[in-house]
């Protein structure tokens, strides 16, 4: 393909951005990006580190896949992300390439920029993860001479991957000699296929049965597959035999992944299991200030908890939104505010757009349990109406500005401690797992709260849904 026609294509998935992300998104994000070609590659610089890193991680899979559409499929088709200019330290950004081809772009492009080692002393310690952290720490000092399984469990983005790296490199850096292997359970299911497939069995079980400590991440990738828990079974026996440790993490309880074998699951459940929980707001502030200050950064302490208290769910999401910020104060070249964190982050509390209303959470609420909305501002004591109460103060705690004493107003005059008790009732269930139980008509319903909420959260915005 000529140079003439390969410009034309770079102005094309330009535009084709632009007209996806809209005209704000594009301008935050874009505004100051070049799109040139080099041979088949796509070349987009910017001139500062954070949209760059920031582009990688959302949307070199567009960027890629509208560039390979233009251009056919070529051998050499890729994508690059180039940081210039006077905003970025020489060697601050490597390129990010998005790898093309039969790679997934953008994960690739995305994990070569924020490929970092998750260490235990980097892990912030709440009553959400003191156990977790106490286990996994006391597991690499002892080198697994105190206990020989430990499982973690619990749900995205809770720092399962951040311990269980965390507790290998412990090991690693206490003795170099110690072999300590660390391997998803995807790559384990892969490599056993593979090694089945090409008659290398042996070599197989030589790399997993010989180290000293194995770690798993995400085991559950392992239920449904029959021939890998029972290959897994075995490795772990051998390991066991020979007073070696294990470490795995799962995103649920050992007991709950569905189609695990009976003997694995006794075997996971003999060791040492505990989990890791959504953080508490204390928590998640500290770990926004930890976060920060790893990336230079020191935010006022109003900014820290406006964030901490909107970005709830995980640790993930935290430092999502963290990097969302810093990249947007330091484009529009502003101080890290509480109006700048709330703009940045507008895309990010759904969810909680600015236009969102007590009224309208009521409404999905009231819908969702089949009360009606005076029922909801009543004084009824009635079970289904006062969880729909519960629910409606807690997602305007999540989803908007409300003060306890505002929501108690918008729910018909109740107290601001009647409206504290039931946000705090909501949210302990939520640490647990636990369900709630409503009536509709005649019909008794049942639902895990957090899919309850995520239900009721995408009714609630529209770009969601
Ligand atoms: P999971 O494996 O449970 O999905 P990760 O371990 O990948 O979650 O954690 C998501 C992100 O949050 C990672 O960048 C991790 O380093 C960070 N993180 C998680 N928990 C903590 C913590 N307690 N302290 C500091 N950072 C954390
Ligand atoms: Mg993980």
């Amino acid at each position: 393909m000529d140079s003439v026609t390969t410009a034309a294509c770079c102005e094309q998935v330009r535009q084709c951005v632009q007209e996806r992300l809209g005209e704000s998104r594009f301008r935050t994000w874009f505004e100051d990006a070049t799109f040139s070609p080099e041979g088949e590659v796509l070349v987009v610089q910017v001139n500062n580190h954070f949209v760059g890193k920031w582009i990688a991680a959302n949307y070199l899979d567009d960027l890629f896949s509208t560039w390979r559409e233009l251009l056919g499929h070529g051998e050499r088709v890729d994508v690059r992300i180039v940081v210039s200019g006077p905003g970025s330290a020489a060697g601050e950004c490597p390129p990010v390439t998005a790898g093309g081809r039969s790679r997934r772009p953008s994960s690739h492009g995305s994990r070569s920029l924020a490929t970092k080692s998750s260490e235990l002393d980097d892990f912030v310690v709440g009553p959400c993860n003191a156990m977790a952290f106490a286990a996994a720490s006391t597991l690499a000092r002892s080198c697994g001479r105190a206990f020989k399984l430990l499982v973690i469990h619990g749900g995205v983005g809770l720092g399962k991957t951040h311990l269980i790296q965390g507790v290998c490199g412990s090991i690693r850096r206490g003795d170099a000699t110690v072999e300590c292997r660390y391997i998803t359970g995807e790559q384990f299911t892969n490599e056993f296929i593979l090694a089945l497939r090409s008659g290398r069995i042996d070599q197989f079980r030589m790399r997993f049965r010989n180290v000293d400590v194995l770690a798993i991440d995400d085991i559950h990738f392992l239920a449904d597959k029959k021939g890998t828990q029972q290959e897994f079974l075995h490795t772990y026996n051998a390991l066991d035999l020979g007073g070696r440790a294990v470490v795995l993490t799962s995103d649920r309880h050992p007991r709950t992944i569905a189609r695990l074998s009976e003997p694995l699951i006794d075997r996971l459940i003999s060791g040492m299991v505990v989990s890791v929980e959504a953080p508490d707001l204390a928590t998640r502030r500290e770990i926004l200030a930890r976060m920060a200050s790893k990336r230079d950064q020191t935010l006022p302490d109003e900014v820290l908890d406006f964030v901490a208290t909107h970005v709830t769910r995980n640790i993930r999401e935290l430092e999502g939104a963290l990097n969302t910020l810093i990249g947007y104060a330091a484009l529009s070249h502003a101080p890290i505010t509480v109006d700048v964190a709330r703009t940045a982050l507008r895309d990010r509390f759904v969810q909680a757009g600015p236009g969102l209303q007590p009224r309208d959470i009521e409404r999905v609420v009231a819908q969702h349990l089949g009360v009606s909305a005076e029922q909801l501002c009543s004084r009824s004591r009635d079970r289904t109406v006062s969880l729909a109460r519960a629910l409606a103060a807690f997602l305007m705690r999540r989803h908007t500005d409300l003060s306890y004493p505002e929501i108690g107003r918008a729910l018909g005059k109740k107290n601001h401690s009647t409206v504290l008790m039931a946000t705090q009732r909501m949210e302990k269930l939520l640490h647990r797992d636990g369900e709630v139980t409503w009536k509709n008509g005649a019909e008794l319903h049942h639902s895990p709260l957090r899919a309850m909420l995520e239900t009721l959260e995408r009714q609630l915005s529209p770009a969601v849904a």
